[in-house]
């Protein structure tokens, strides 16, 4: 559950203040020494112009509490969401508004304003998050919620979280991960198949036996559809081409179909662009992994850490940063072409010999961070800046993102474990009218990490304070509930207690 440590408002208004972002501030007010019924007794009143909100409503409750259900009745209610600022100048930040909800808890019974289904979604996720079950009774014969009132909205309109499928990784854990996402909030996940995807088209770029086939990829985009939550697909189309982490030496393609060899550069990490076989490859995947997914807004073409490549007698003719424009507006113009707008990781992007992005993260030569002010606008720049020069520092100076956003594109502030440093991030990306905020997981969704992602991020893309403790283990229990969850490994944050391979005593 979100911002539930009043005694952290005061930080970070200090923290907006200085900034000077946000008119907005969430008012929360809960009393947690007088609860009120929340079961088939109570009656909540909806107040949303979409009648979607209660259908919504209605379907959900019956899913989570069964006939302990509250009734749902549409009427007025006293509450009054936050009305955009009239300097509003993004449609953006207008964006956030249409997000916003109010509710209130009290003897009288329950009450929630909002103007779309997304802002009754968040606030029927507060109320769940708050309710606990009708104490002294052996089994659960209804909940109470705590007397409360809360007025709401996001901080940002794009907030997602990028999600690595690896072999390794169990499904279920990459629903649980959608699903809690949606909970807390996120309205985006980026889904990255490491070779997990499983084309009809090209099978063999794929592991075998690869998880993420039709069925399924429509089957999580069914639930993130009616969560909140919209999957965005991501295919590598330059560096990562072998699907798997470099440490690993592993090659999704290569170990087990080296038919194919003439895609890549001869050491696999980066695919040969200049090959028209490679463009005509990456251009049938992206267009099927679009329709799995739904045809979403968003597709992300990856191209981060292309470093290293042993270039082969094709890329090594011709300029390099003139290939780079062309494959990159290509893919930029084949997804446009599609309705959509590709996102791209930044990193090649910056000259890693200039002194000014000195301890951010930056992997261009020259020559690649050359092609900035030529490349197509349509592109949305991931900007990952992961604080490696001090991780427990507060960073307060967001320069690469300045510097994409001053230049006319569309940057988003992507942060990994810099824990301390998302809340000054998100406020940056919204003083810039940057596009959103990406929270990455890469291989660290388990254990204590992804908790502190998930918490620390989700407060930071709403722009309140993070409470910690019993919350996301909450929540994670819900969702748990919700897939009807019964193997021992799909509960919990981590798979075994003990690992496997213990050996101690
Ligand atoms: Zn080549």
């Amino acid at each position: 559950m979100k911002k539930l440590i009043l005694c952290m408002i005061a930080a970070v208004a200090g923290l907006t203040a200085a900034f000077g972002a946000t008119a907005f501030k969430q008012d929360f007010k809960m009393d947690t020494s007088s609860y009120v019924p929340f079961d088939a007794a109570t009656t909540l009143t909806l107040e949303c112009p979409d009648s979607e909100g209660a259908k919504w409503i209605k379907a959900h409750f019956a899913e989570w509490f069964g006939n302990a259900a509250p009734k749902v009745v549409e009427g007025k209610t006293e509450l009054s969401l936050p009305e955009a600022p009239a300097d509003a100048k993004a449609d953006r930040q207008i964006a956030t508004y249409d997000e916003a909800y109010a509710a209130k808890v009290d003897a009288s019974g329950v009450k929630i304003k909002a103007r779309t289904l997304a802002g009754v979604r968040w606030a029927c996720n507060t109320l769940r998050q708050l309710a606990i079950a009708k104490r002294g009774t052996f089994k659960v014969e209804g909940r109470i919620l705590p007397t409360l009132t809360i007025v709401d909205k996001p901080h940002l309109a794009f907030r997602a979280v990028h999600l690595c499928w690896f072999p390794e990784t169990r499904g279920e854990q990459i629903e649980r991960a959608i699903r809690l996402a949606a909970l807390l909030k996120f309205n985006y996940a980026i889904v990255e198949p490491w070779g997990t995807y499983k084309s009809e088209k090209h099978p063999w770029f794929a592991w075998p036996d690869a998880p993420l086939d039709k069925a399924e990829v429509k089957r999580l985009v069914a639930i993130g559809k009616d969560l909140g939550i919209t999957l965005i697909p991501q295919l590598n189309c330059y560096g990562h081409a072998s699907f798997a982490r470099s440490s690993s030496k592993k090659h999704s393609t290569l170990d087990i179909n080296p038919d194919y060899e003439p895609l890549f550069e001869p050491n696999g990490w980066v695919w040969c662009i200049m090959n028209p076989e490679t463009q005509r490859v990456l251009r049938e995947i992206i267009a099927e992994m679009h329709e799995d997914f739904g045809n979403p807004p968003y597709f992300h073409i990856g191209c981060d850490e292309a470093f290293g490549a042993q270039k082969c007698p094709l890329c090594v003719k011709g300029s390099h940063s003139e290939q780079l424009l062309a494959h990159l507006n290509g893919l930029s113009d084949f997804v446009k072409s599609r309705g959509a707008r590709a996102m791209m990781w930044h990193d090649m992007l910056l000259d890693k010999t200039d002194p000014k992005w000195k301890n951010f993260v930056k992997f261009g030569s020259k020559e690649s961070a050359s092609i900035v002010d030529r490349l197509s606008r349509d592109l949305i720049i991931c900007d990952w800046q992961y604080s490696y020069d001090n991780m427990k520092k507060k960073h307060v100076e967001w320069p690469t993102i300045s510097y994409f956003a001053d230049k006319g594109l569309d940057v988003a502030g992507c942060p990994w474990m810099n824990y301390l440093d998302m809340m000054t991030m998100s406020e940056h990306i919204v003083s810039k009218g940057a596009f959103g905020f990406i929270e990455t997981t890469w291989h660290r969704l388990r254990g204590k990490e992804w908790e502190k992602m998930y918490m620390n991020a989700a407060h930071a893309a709403w722009g309140s304070p993070v409470s910690h403790g019993v919350s996301f283990q909450r929540s994670l229990r819900l969702v748990g509930r919700d897939m009807k969850i019964k193997n021992y490994l799909d509960t919990g944050y981590i798979n075994y207690q003990i690992p496997p391979s213990y050996n101690g005593d």
